[in-house]
């Protein structure tokens, strides 16, 4: 996807703060933070959202969500974070490139407000 923002990141043509890359896998800082910790994953590959994943993303998955534990521990969030997936116009998805935040430090409120 040539016009896609997180295709651009991942090929190198925009910058960005780097948390982690191998050759699947990109994490970095979001520019507009949440919390005192807000990095995303992403698949270097191209893929729109969750609802897009097949079997053929099995492996790619569990890979980015075996690393949000690790780089979040790395990032000091050792008493927890916050993994996030927007999923869809419905799931408040803005960055149409699959992406889990991991969001930490500082008073993460309750996700969800109840009445
Ligand atoms: P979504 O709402 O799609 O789950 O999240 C998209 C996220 O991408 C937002 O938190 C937004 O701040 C972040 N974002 C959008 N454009 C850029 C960018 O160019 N660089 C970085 N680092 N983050 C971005
Ligand atoms: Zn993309």
């Amino acid at each position: 996807m040539s016009d896609c923002i997180f295709c651009k990141i991942a090929r190198g043509e925009i910058p960005c703060r780097k948390v982690y890359e191998d050759d699947e896998v990109l994490a970095f800082h979001d520019i507009n933070p949440a919390a005192p910790v807000h990095f995303m994953l992403v698949p270097k590959q191209h893929l729109a959202s969750l609802a897009d994943a097949d079997e053929s993303h099995a492996a790619l998955l569990a890979k980015m969500l075996l690393l949000a534990p690790k780089l979040a521990k790395e990032q000091g969030l050792s008493d927890g974070f916050r993994t996030v997936i927007n999923t869809g116009r419905g799931g408040g998805q803005e960055v149409f490139h699959l992406h889990v935040h991991v969001i930490g430090g500082g008073n993460i409120p309750p996700m969800v407000k109840r009445d």
